[in-house]
């Protein structure tokens, strides 16, 4: 069966012997009171939370799944969603980071991030409901205007209010520029908005009193294409001046889509019907507003499948330590026995290291990425702001793709371990499976993730961004130069950096000759750089884990065992990616579309 406790010793390990994270968080104004006894404590009460509450309505959300009352468009989530939402909102967890000056208790997006990993791996599908609140208040407090925040912040802060996206429609998802709905601006400012939307997760539910939705449209004066779309805020209830809930507003869920994975979760179809809205930002600026919360999301989804690989590789090491199945090859391991567990298996061993490899560099970037925001949103000094906001738009399409593609990747061995026993439902592993397959598709699929990676983040800026990630990859090999037991980490992680900067110069070269160059390496490119920044941290938490090795701390020595399998065992796969990038467009496109 599925099992799950939270990870704290290692989310400790991360914040305070990996990344010192209290001394960080000190050095900005906002958190200098901040210290280790809060931050664990904070841990342990949001790990409490998501094992206790959240875990248990997993697979019973997923069975039981949302229902649409087509009469009144009314969705109800499965038994015990709402309840577990009214006390999320008690315990003030949607406030955790968000602004003071909304009501928020202020403290470290690293904190949210720890929390958010946990409610993902106790059940996504319930905390999609919270977790696209955070986008929304993050894009309406970098863009919407003071009545704006003041209507609607406190709400979204307090959990009272939830938050939506509302980009796709029939025709069109990763092509926004083609997006039809209207908005009429109307003589009181306000605008009248009227489409379809399709896919919409968290549209329609009974968690909350209102449903605060931004909405992309276009204005009727529009140019075609991206540069024509402007963002609205729709709430489902208009807000009166008194901040006291309005009339019904015309945005219905028509529909609930049925879907392979995700099922508590309600993935609505939704019809504007001159529904009023009020516009944020400026007008055909949409889609850059709109970023705001699609990069909050994309790193939200990348966290998604860390909390999947968490709770996949505990359940199936459990079990691999209880199931009994034939003999180790070397002879009898449990003579006691008439099978040995299946955890003497070299391969059964190779599934559950690569997914405990994935989840716990995962853990490291994901933290690293949540601290780097914090000090992009509160550092007092302007060229730490700018060199934070650069690496974290470095980051989040790898984080983004690779995470979720290693999601993938990792459930699907745990649910290997557990042979059919896995694929059945009984042992709710199959389900992480099919709850992780969506996040290599939403907030941009991960082709296109790769794309903004190779296109614009890298060959866009002439590299500048991957640099700054180079220079402190260079400076922690340049330290660890002449520390021999460093050595095993510190080469190949040297190696694949020049590997990169040369293939990124190559790949430069080639996209001068036909863009379609990049179409064809950045799938593999991202991946690739994906295992860069992974070596980069397995090589520093190995230094860590050498240093107190000991301690007699067996933490210490698993930590450096699942090192020394990454390096062996998974970093390998980059020089077949390098040569796949290599082999170019030709081999794609040389096939006449007539013969597929
Ligand atoms: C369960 C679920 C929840 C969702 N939640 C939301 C939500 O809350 N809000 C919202 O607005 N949307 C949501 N979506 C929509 C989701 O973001 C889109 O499905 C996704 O962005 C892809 O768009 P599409 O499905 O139209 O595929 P398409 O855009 O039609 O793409 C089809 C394929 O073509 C590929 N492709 C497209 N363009 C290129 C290119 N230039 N180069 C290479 N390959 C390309 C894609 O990678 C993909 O493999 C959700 C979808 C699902 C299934």
């Amino acid at each position: 069966m599925a099992q799950y406790t939270p990870p704290l010793r290692d989310l400790q390990f991360v914040l305070h012997e990996l990344l010192g994270v209290v001394d960080e968080l000190r050095m900005l104004p906002k958190h200098h009171e901040i210290d280790a006894d809060t931050v664990n404590a904070i841990l342990e009460e949001a790990g409490k939370f998501a094992a206790e509450v959240v875990f248990p309505l997993n697979i019973s959300g997923d069975r039981e799944g949302c229902r649409l009352d087509k009469d009144s468009h009314e969705v109800s989530t499965p038994q015990g969603f709402k309840e577990a939402y009214a006390r999320f909102v008690e315990g003030g967890w949607p406030a955790l980071s968000a602004d003071p000056a909304f009501g928020g208790q202020g403290l470290p997006i690293v904190l949210n991030q720890c929390l958010y990993e946990m409610l993902n791996s106790a059940n996504q599908a319930w905390t999609m409901y919270p977790g696209l609140s955070h986008g929304a208040y993050e894009c309406l407090h970098a863009h919407g205007t003071d009545e704006q925040k003041h209507t609607y912040l406190p709400k979204l802060t307090s959990g009272e209010w939830t938050g939506t996206m509302c980009l796709t429609e029939p025709h069109c998802g990763t092509d926004l520029g083609m997006l039809r709905t209207k908005a009429d601006p109307q003589p009181d400012g306000s605008y009248q908005i009227t489409g379809q939307k399709i896919f919409i997760s968290a549209g329609e539910h009974d968690l909350a009193a209102n449903i605060v939705h931004l909405v992309l449209a276009r204005l009727p004066d529009a140019p075609q294409g991206s540069k024509g779309i402007s963002l609205f805020v729709v709430p489902k209830f208009k807000v009166n001046a008194d901040g006291s809930l309005g009339e019904r507003n015309p945005v219905y869920c028509t529909g609930l889509e049925e879907k392979m994975g995700i099922h508590a979760n309600a993935t609505c179809q939704i019809n504007l019907d001159g529904a009023v809205g009020t516009l944020v930002g400026e007008p055909n600026k949409g889609l850059a507003a709109m970023f705001v919360m699609m990069n909050a999301a994309r790193l939200g989804v990348g966290n998604q499948s860390l909390g999947l690989m968490e709770v996949a590789y505990q359940s199936a090491v459990a079990y691999a330590k209880e199931r009994i199945q034939m003999r180790a090859l070397s002879g009898p391991k449990a003579p006691d026995q008439p099978a040995d567990p299946i955890i003497v298996h070299p391969d059964v061993r190779k599934m559950l290291l690569t997914a405990r490899a994935w989840a716990e560099s995962g853990r490291a970037l994901a933290v690293y990425t949540a601290l780097l925001i914090d000090k992009e949103l509160s550092s007092d000094d302007e060229d730490e702001r700018r060199e934070c906001a650069d690496l974290v738009a470095l980051l989040t399409p790898i984080i983004k793709a690779f995470l979720t593609d290693n999601g993938w990747i990792a459930t699907s061995h745990c649910m290997q371990v557990f042979g059919g026993h896995g694929y059945i439902q009984q042992a709710g592993m199959e389900q992480l499976v099919r709850d992780a397959r969506i996040n290599m598709i939403y907030e941009g699929t991960n082709t296109v993730q790769s794309l903004d990676l190779l296109g614009r983040k890298v060959l866009g800026d002439n590299g500048a961004k991957l640099k700054k990630f180079g220079k402190l990859v260079a400076g922690f090999i340049e330290d660890e130069g002449t520390n021999e037991a460093m050595q095993e980490f510190v080469n190949p992680l040297a190696d694949l950096g020049d590997k990169v900067t040369k293939l990124t110069t190559e790949l430069g070269m080639k996209a001068f000759g036909n863009a379609d160059e990049v179409g064809a390496a950045a799938v593999d490119y991202l991946r690739i750089c994906g295992h860069l920044v992974t070596a980069y941290f397995w090589a520093r938490m190995a230094k860590v884990a050498l240093a107190r090795q000991d301690s007699g701390d067996a933490f210490y020595t698993a930590k450096l065992h699942t090192a020394r399998f990454y390096f062996a065992k998974l970093l390998p796969e980059t020089a077949g990616l390098i040569r796949s990038c290599r082999a170019g467009l030709a081999p794609l496109m040389a096939m006449d579309e007539a013969l597929f």
